[in-house]
């Protein structure tokens, strides 16, 4: 369950009123990199971790709500920074007053640009945060990443935490606040944070390259096609040894010819790796068996609950 705290996690704070850079700041409110995407991937993810992996259950639901407490942050400096909008469009109610309202015609025109280049604070959301990004569009849960395998969902927040924190530092170029800088830097810091964790919870699971069950064909994954001609450059992603199976790179220097010398890749021979068709049928099914076991033997055979209070209780039973 959620227990809400009324204080923020972070004492977020502005100078000024900025309508426009609160604008630029949905971006992190209902974005794709933002802070509900972030919490609901891993509130989503951690629904099929639970029972077979408590401990990463455990990470994912408390940088989820972590994360939600983000949203909370950034959405209160989004209403700090449109400190006035929603005053003046009540003054509004007579579209003359409000122009009479507004001291001089300065005012009126700068009022009138806001509304112009900030239409959904101005017009569409009274002045309030919208799950949106900055230039208007819905927050969908398309920017939700969650395939119920932890090798994979894990690098996911690894990368959903680089964007997430990269926005951050370009965001922090276009306010001159020093209290948004400050909140800004705080929230860019722990994505850097929990990148550290989700890399530490993935390297505890062993095997997890490749990602998911099956093993890659040892006739393929060492292989760096010259896909194109002039300007080559060599480097650690196609000689020596790959990164995470040491197997020797094989750099095909003209893929063509290697295709029609194949049959079409078919006949191609495993070079620079230990491994064989054979080993690699092997490796499938002892690590199929394994993890397979692991979710079995945690999944409860009758009279299914999620929470650990008593079972059998006298009311509910
Ligand atoms: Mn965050
Ligand atoms: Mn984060």
């Amino acid at each position: 369950m959620f227990h809400h705290v009324k204080e923020l996690q972070f004492n977020a704070r502005v100078s000024k009123p900025d309508p426009r850079f609160a604008r630029l700041l949905l971006e992190q409110f209902g974005g794709g990199n933002g802070e509900l995407k972030a919490a609901m991937q891993y509130f989503v993810q951690a629904f099929s971790a639970k029972t077979p992996y408590p401990d990463k259950y455990d990470l994912l639901m408390d940088i989820a709500t972590e994360e939600f407490s983000h949203l909370e942050v950034v959405g209160s400096t989004i209403q700090m920074l449109l400190t006035g909008v929603n005053g003046e469009l009540k003054d509004a109610a007579d579209q003359e007053e409000i122009m009479q309202l507004l001291d001089g015609p300065a005012a009126r025109e700068g009022f009138i640009h806001e509304a112009m280049v900030n239409p959904q604070f101005a017009v569409l959301s009274g002045g309030g945060p919208m799950l949106t990004d900055s230039n208007g569009v819905p927050w969908t849960a398309a920017y939700v990443d969650a395939v119920g395998d932890l090798t994979v969902d894990l690098r996911s927040n690894i990368a959903a935490e680089s964007r997430a924190k990269i926005v951050y530092e370009y965001l922090m170029k276009f306010t001159d606040d020093p209290y948004v800088k400050q909140t800004l830097g705080f929230l860019m810091t722990r994505e850097v944070a929990h990148y550290q964790m989700f890399e530490a919870a993935l390297n505890t699971i062993k095997p997890n390259f490749p990602p998911g069950v099956l093993q890659s064909d040892p006739r393929y994954s060492n292989r760096y096609y010259n896909m194109s001609s002039g300007a080559e450059f060599r480097g650690p992603w196609n000689e020596g040894a790959s990164t995470q199976m040491g197997e020797a790179w094989q750099y095909t220097e003209d893929p063509l010819s290697e295709v029609s010398h194949t049959n079409g890749l078919l006949d191609l021979e495993p070079e620079g790796t230990e491994r064989t068709l054979e080993s690699m049928k092997q490796a499938d099914e002892e690590l199929s068996k394994k993890r397979s076991k692991e979710v079995k033997s945690s999944t409860p055979k009758e009279e299914i609950q999620w929470s650990l209070y008593k079972k059998n209780s006298q009311n509910g039973e």
